[in-house]
C-alpha cells in the first residue's frame, strides 16, 4: 500500500491525545462499509462511524439486483429472505405482463438486517466499528482531515463521506453540486392481507405514475414492500399514491405499516466531483442512485470498491475517473430511459412487453449485460424506440 507520508499510522488510544486513523468513514451503510471492509482488508486504519444505532432501518425496497450482488465484498445471503426469479410489470394499475428468469433476478433482504451484517463483516475485516456516534465539525486541511465523532476530536488522512443523501460531508468538501433529488415513500404489508403464493418470487413495477418513477410491490419474509417514488415535486402527492397502490391489490391503505420516506439523490452525468485530495464521496453521498430504476445500492458497493482502490493506491484524485468508467454510460442511458418512460409510460410498457426485451431487461437485473447497447436481435427495435421517444423528451 503507497501513503502519502510515510506509512499509515495506527491508532494507538495510550499514546495519542487526538485519535488518528488512515481513513475515517461517515455511514455505515451500504457504501460505508463496503469501503470499510476493502480498505479493513488491505491493511488500513479505519473509524467507521454513523450516527444511528444499529441494527437501524433505512427507507429502502431492499431490493439487492444480481448485478449488484456481485460487487458486494461479503456473502449476504444469511440475511436474504426471498429471491426473485418474476419480474411484472404494470400500467396504470391496469394492463400487466410477466416474465420469468431461470436465475435469479433480484434478491430481497430488509435493510436493518443488511446494513447490520455488513457492519460487522467490516468490524471482522479490522476496521473499528462505532454506532450511535454522528461525526460533526469537519475540517479538512491540505495534509489531512479532523472531525468530532460522537464528542471526541479524530483525525484522520483521508475522509470517507458515505453519509447518504442527507450528509454534512459533500457540503463540508465543496462537493455537492451537480445533484438532483428524487423522492420515495415505502411501507410494509403483511402476508396476511395479500397473496403471497403469487408474490413470493415476484418483482412488480408500476409504472405510468408518480410522475419521474414508478410504483413496486417487493415480496420479504413476513411481508410484502410496496413503494412509490419520483421527482421532487411529487413528494405530497406520495401518499396517494401509495394508498392508489394498495387498492390496486384490494389492500386498504390504513393496513400499511412502518411507513417511511428519503430523498433520491441523482447526479447530472458530469456535472459533479466525488473526490478532492482529502475527500472521497460514495453511495448517495455522491448522488448516484440511478434515475431510472432508483435504485442505489449497486452503485454504493462500486463506488465503494473504486474509493477503497484509489485510497489504498494513495490518490484520492484518481477516483472520478475510475467511476466515470464504471458508472457513466449506464447511468447515461438510465437518464434517457427515464425521459421516455416520464413522457410516454404507455409506449415503454408496449416496448417492454416485446420479444426479445426481457432478455436484455433481464441481463441488465443479473448483470450478464452491462449496457442496453449491447441487445441484440427482436430487441433492438423496441429498444430503438425507446431511444428515438427519449431524444424528442
Ligand atoms: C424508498 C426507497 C427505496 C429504495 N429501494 C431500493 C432498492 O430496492 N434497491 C436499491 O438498490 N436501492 C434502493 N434505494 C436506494 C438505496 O436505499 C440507497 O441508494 C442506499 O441506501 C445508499 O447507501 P449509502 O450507504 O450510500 O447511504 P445510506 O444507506 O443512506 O447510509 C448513510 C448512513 O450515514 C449515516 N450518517 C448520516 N450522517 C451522519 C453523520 N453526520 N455522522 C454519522 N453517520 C451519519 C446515516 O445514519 C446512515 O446510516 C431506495 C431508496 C429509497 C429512498
Amino acid at each position: 500500500m503507497r501513503s502519502w507520508s510515510g506509512g499509515f499510522s495506527r491508532w494507538d488510544v495510550h499514546t495519542r491525545e487526538v485519535l488518528h486513523f488512515d481513513v475515517l468513514v461517515v455511514g455505515a451503510g451500504p457504501a460505508g462499509s463496503a469501503t470499510a471492509i476493502h480498505l479493513a482488508r488491505a491493511g488500513a486504519s479505519v473509524l467507521l462511524a454513523d450516527r444511528a444505532r444499529f441494527p437501524r432501518d433505512k427507507p429502502c425496497g431492499g431490493g439487492v439486483t444480481g448485478r449488484a450482488l456481485r460487487q458486494v465484498p461479503c456473502d449476504i445471503m444469511p440475511v436474504v429472505e426471498r429471491v426473485v426469479h418474476h419480474f411484472e410489470l404494470r400500467l396504470r394499475h391496469r394492463r400487466s405482463f410477466r416474465r420469468t428468469s431461470a436465475e435469479p433476478l433480484i434478491v430481497m433482504t430488509q435493510r436493518r438486517r443488511l446494513d447490520a451484517y455488513l457492519a460487522e463483516q467490516a468490524a471482522d475485516a479490522g476496521a473499528t466499528f462505532r454506532d450511535g456516534t454522528r461525526v460533526e465539525h469537519v475540517e479538512i486541511g491540505p495534509d489531512g482531515v479532523s472531525a468530532t465523532v460522537g464528542g471526541e476530536s479524530v483525525t484522520a488522512d483521508i475522509l470517507v463521506g458515505a453519509d447518504g443523501a442527507n450528509g454534512i460531508v459533500a457540503k463540508a468538501a465543496g462537493l455537492d453540486e451537480g445533484i438532483l433529488r428524487g423522492v420515495a415513500l415505502e411501507g410494509n404489508i403483511p402476508w396476511s392481507l395479500l397473496d403471497e403464493e403469487r408474490y413470493a418470487s415476484t418483482a412488480v413495477i408500476e409504472i405510468g405514475a408518480p410522475s419521474g418513477g414508478y410504483g413496486w410491490l417487493f415480496p420479504k419474509g413476513d411481508h410484502a414492500n410496496l413503494g412509490v417514488g419520483g421527482w421532487a415535486e411529487e413528494g405530497p402527492n406520495l401518499r396517494e399514491h401509495l394508498a392508489r397502490l394498495a387498492r390496486a391489490y384490494d389492500v386498504d391503505p390504513d393496513a400499511i405499516i412502518e411507513l417511511r420516506g428519503h430523498r433520491l439523490p441523482m447526479r447530472r452525468v458530469g456535472a459533479s466531483t466525488p473526490a478532492s485530495s482529502r475527500v472521497v464521496l460514495v453511495g448517495d453521498a455522491a448522488g448516484l442512485v440511478d434515475p431510472l430504476s432508483g435504485d442505489g445500492m449497486y452503485e454504493a458497493f462500486v463506488s465503494a470498491r473504486l474509493a477503497a482502490g484509489a485510497i489504498v493506491a494513495g490518490d484520492p484524485t484518481c477516483y472520478p475517473t475510475a467511476l466515470a468508467r464504471d458508472l457513466d454510460s449506464h447511468a447515461r442511458a438510465s437518464w434517457a430511459a427515464k425521459r421516455a418512460l416520464d413522457r410516454h409510460p404507455a409506449v415503454c410498457f408496449w416496448a417492454a412487453r416485446s420479444p426479445g426485451v426481457f432478455g436484455v431487461v433481464g441481463g441488465l437485473l443479473r448483470g450478464d449485460i452491462g449496457h442496453p447497447d449491447e441487445a441484440k436481435g427482436l430487441a433492438r427495435p423496441p429498444l430503438r424506440l425507446i431511444a428515438r421517444v427519449a431524444r424528442r423528451a
